[in-house]
């Protein structure tokens, strides 16, 4: 059964990027649907908080950071409220001239701070050391408030289905779904740690890796509930090899992850292990907590295991390869860069060339 006429573009997977690309499609009058399998939000874009930071390695992230956040504010002003939180976001460890430096050459307001301007900041920390550097217009996601939105913008275009394959049939591009087939002129994959599953058949071998990580939640102690508390980003343990962490939309919480809890999955269908497994990480993650956020009980109020997809060149990277009609989108740590990857994932499909934002670096292996 063929659903309707066809579409101008098919976007699969309603995370926070399907959700964008297919938002940014509908406002440049595009005739589109985003189909999801479940309910929107409920994969990596799942949880309460997540973290708007302009610290990354790669110059170009930093780039693509300063424009996101401008998309995110284009948001606000459609919603009429705040998505990121204004609380800054803290950063520490050995490399700060470096993220001073790119902080500077990309126009990112950030300001060096000593243990008491840190503390300000973040009143439930002891302390970064002698300075540590403000990103001022870093912040918490409130995540559940913008897939709400999106979900709220899109309205009908939105369809609860599941993508079981896509399939070229006499020149045209046919999405079979749980609901029923539709024709479309263009498809956007992008269903997280589903992508490469749904991918391979049409001839895609994306270099994605899968795991999953350790994200623990604390509260607050009595008399800092009501503080406003910054997003956390310390490197200085280079055995922990990174601690992020943020405030909970809605809950007098902290939530905190430790890069080192990562443990890999062979793909995105197998099961994440149980958060008992993980003991060692939650152990070390409430020590982290004891030791250097004293404003926080240390004994979790929840675990959450997340799937990670990686790409071979960074923590933060992401991609989109092109084969015909259809555009694959994978990456990691995607939420905050959303707004800007979905315009430049409709850009990618309708002019059948992946944006240059989004195209594979040249040094690495595709
Ligand atoms: C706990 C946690 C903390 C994180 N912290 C940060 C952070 O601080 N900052 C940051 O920027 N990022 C962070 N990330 C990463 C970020 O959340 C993800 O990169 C982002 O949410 C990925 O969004 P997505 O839309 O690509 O994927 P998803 O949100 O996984 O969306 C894919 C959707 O596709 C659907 N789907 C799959 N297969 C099909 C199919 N066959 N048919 C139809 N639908 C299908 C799924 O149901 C899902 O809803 C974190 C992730 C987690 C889990």
């Amino acid at each position: 059964m063929c659903r309707q006429a066809e579409l101008d573009l098919i976007v699969v997977g309603g995370g926070i990027v399907g959700l964008a690309t297919a938002v940014a499609a509908q406002d440049r009058g595009l005739e589109v649907r985003c189909f999801e399998a479940a309910r929107p939000g409920v994969g990596q874009s799942a949880g309460r908080t997540r973290i708007f930071r302009h610290r990354h390695e790669r110059p170009e992230l930093v780039e693509m950071a300063v424009r996101a956040r401008r998309e995110w504010e284009r948001w606000e002003t459609r919603l009429g409220h705040r998505l990121v939180g204004d609380e800054g976001a803290l950063v520490a460890g050995p490399d700060l001239e470096d993220h001073a430096r790119r902080f500077e050459t990309a126009g990112v307001e950030s300001t060096q701070v000593d243990p008491s301007a840190q503390r300000r900041a973040l009143p439930i920390l002891a302390s970064l050391g002698e300075t540590a550097l403000l990103d001022h217009k870093g912040g918490a996601i409130r995540i559940r408030d913008a897939v709400e939105a999106l979900v709220g913008w899109l309205g009908g275009r939105l369809v609860l289905a599941e993508v079981l394959s896509l399939e070229q049939a006499d020149g045209a591009l046919e999405v079979h779904t749980s609901e029923g087939i539709w024709r479309g002129r263009h498809a956007v994959l992008c269903a997280g740690a589903g992508t490469d599953r749904l991918a391979r058949p049409l001839g895609f071998e994306l270099p994605v890796s899968h795991g999953c990580q350790l994200r623990a939640t604390f509260g607050v102690r009595e008399g800092l509930a009501g503080e406003r508390l910054a997003c956390l980003l310390d490197r200085r343990d280079s055995a922990a090899s990174g601690v992020y962490a943020s405030q909970c939309e809605g809950r007098p919480c902290y939530t905190v992850g430790l890069h080192s809890s990562e443990v890999p999955l062979p793909d995105g269908t197998a099961p994440i292990p149980a958060a008992e497994s993980l003991s060692p990480a939650v152990e070390h993650t409430s020590r982290y907590v004891a030791e250097n956020l004293p404003g926080l009980d240390p004994e979790p109020v929840e675990l959450r295991l997340c799937r990670t997809t990686k790409l071979p060149w960074g923590d933060d990277a992401s991609a989109a390869w092109q084969e015909g009609p259809v555009t694959v989108f994978a990456g990691n740590n995607v939420f905050k860069f959303a707004p800007l990857i979905g315009p430049l994932l409709v850009d990618s499909a309708v002019s059948d060339e992946v944006a240059p934002e989004l195209a594979v670096p040249a040094e690495v292996p595709a």
